[in-house]
């Protein structure tokens, strides 16, 4: 008789998280406050009100350890949530480990990523504070998704500007945004001052998510009933993501097993942290004591190559400085083709995470994270998207590790999109024109201390 594999660790719909974990409640030290541009003081909620509604800014600082999930929000969340947990018991055999590797899959969402996850509170809190229309950048084109279905579900605008490299690489994103009721522009454009400012510069820019930024920020900035929203790093999207590693706790728990090692992939921190932070508050309370890997591209490696200190968030300078893992807000990073990575800074709780020592940091090339997500499509049966491939290339490396070594570690790893989307990358690849590029050391560090030093002269 064969055994038989449990593969899909379920639970039921009663079983969902109904309130967000802040791990601003549990950090042993709180990170550095952000800053005001031209005062260098820290900023208050009225600094933030153009551009936010004030739920969402209480939420960025709030201090109680769990926010209630609205019963809107909820129900929305009901239309995929619980994810399924996988035990990648194929994937295992294939490598030969004896690591149990589990993956959390969140591309059973509307979006195909983790992104509704905070889009629909973020699109909720709006609607419910007057806005009629927000605006966003996208990358790949998922949080855009992931806005224009949560602005269609309370019945608002939505705008996108995307970085003109995925605009053109992933056509099918803005269709689907379009589908879904959005509006979609490449970046830069020459709709917003900053985009033009760049086009006047670089008229063959290919864009980047700070880029991007600067011009829906511009222009939710200009109109009182036009707010913005962000699709990482800031506190309250970590937070909202935070329901991805209550479940799996829960998950895991069914099937009597705790981590050894969380693996996430980092373009701003926000899938990453939404698995982990639950972990970290059961690590600090001395009930497992997982390590936490971040894994971003070797071609945007902001933790492992970038410097800690204040930056903005978008290119033109426009947003207040959070002190973060930057790599200068002026980097245009490399085409590649995980553009939800392509990010010149870091979310400040995961850099604040990254520097007190909490949580470990690894990069790869594009190359060894496509030939990972093959492996893997071809085990467990789905196409992850670019970005995940990272965090399985260090499932991968770990679990051939456990297989030198003989060790059972458990691995859990977010798989937080699948990449139905991004088939032409796969075609790329398996046609042998994907190329990884790398940095020379001097002069990324070159670029990245001229970027700083186009800061205000009061930080
Ligand atoms: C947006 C996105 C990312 C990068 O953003 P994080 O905030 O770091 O999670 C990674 N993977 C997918 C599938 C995305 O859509």
């Amino acid at each position: 008789m064969t055994e038989v594999n449990q593969h899909k660790i379920l639970l039921d719909e009663g079983e969902m998280p109904t309130r967000w974990y802040n791990l601003l409640h549990d950090l042993p030290t709180p990170p550095p406050p952000v800053l005001h541009p031209g005062t260098g003081e820290p900023i208050g909620p009225e600094d933030l009100a153009p551009l936010f509604p004030v739920d969402l800014i209480a939420q960025e600082v709030a201090t109680e350890q769990y926010v209630d999930i609205p019963e809107e929000v909820l129900d929305v969340y009901r239309l995929w949530r619980p994810s399924p947990l996988f035990r990648a018991h194929r994937l295992e055999k294939a490598l030969g480990t004896p690591a149990r590797i589990y993956y959390k899959y969140e591309g059973v969402s509307p979006a195909g990523s983790h992104k509704p996850n905070t889009a629909v509170p973020q699109a909720y809190y709006n609607a419910r504070a007057g806005v009629t229309r927000l605006t966003t950048e996208t990358g790949a084109g998922q949080w855009g998704t992931a806005l224009a279905f949560a602005c269609a579900q309370f019945d608002i605008a939505c705008e996108v500007w995307q970085v003109r490299a995925s605009y053109d690489q992933k056509p099918y994103r803005k269709m689907m945004i379009e589908t879904f009721g959005g509006t979609v522009h490449p970046s830069p454009s020459d709709l917003t001052a900053a985009g033009r400012a760049i086009l006047a510069e670089h008229p063959d820019s290919t864009g980047s998510l700070g880029i991007a930024i600067s011009e829906a920020v511009e222009v939710a900035a200009q109109d009182p009933s036009t707010n913005y929203a962000l699709g990482s790093v800031l506190n309250h999207v970590l937070m909202h993501q935070t329901v991805i590693g209550e479940e799996a706790l829960l998950q895991l728990a069914k099937v009597g097993e705790t981590p050894d090692l969380l693996v996430g992939c980092t373009g701003g921190g926000s899938n990453f942290g939404g698995l982990m932070f639950p972990f970290l508050r059961e690590r600090w309370a001395g009930r497992m004591s997982p390590t936490m890997r971040a894994v971003e591209p070797s071609a945007c490696p902001s933790l492992t190559r970038g410097t800690y200190a204040y930056d903005f968030g978008d290119t033109a300078g426009m947003t207040p400085l959070m002190k973060m893992h930057t790599l200068g807000h002026d980097f245009v990073p490399d085409p590649i083709h995980s553009g939800g990575l392509r990010y010149h800074g870091m979310s400040p709780l995961i850099s604040h995470l990254y520097e007190t020592g909490e949580i470990e940091a690894v990069a790869k090339a594009q190359t060894e994270c496509f030939a990972a997500g093959v492996l893997f499509a071809r085990a467990e049966g789905i196409v992850p998207a670019p970005e995940p491939t990272h965090a399985l290339a260090a499932a991968v490396e770990e679990a051939l590790a456990c297989k030198e070594s003989g060790e059972e570690k458990v691995i859990l790893t977010a798989l937080c999109g699948h990449g139905h989307l991004d088939l032409p990358a796969y075609a790329a690849y398996l046609s042998g024109s994907v190329e990884d590029t790398s940095w020379d050391d001097e002069e990324l560090q070159a670029a990245v201390a001229k970027a700083l030093t186009k800061l205000p002269s009061t930080v």
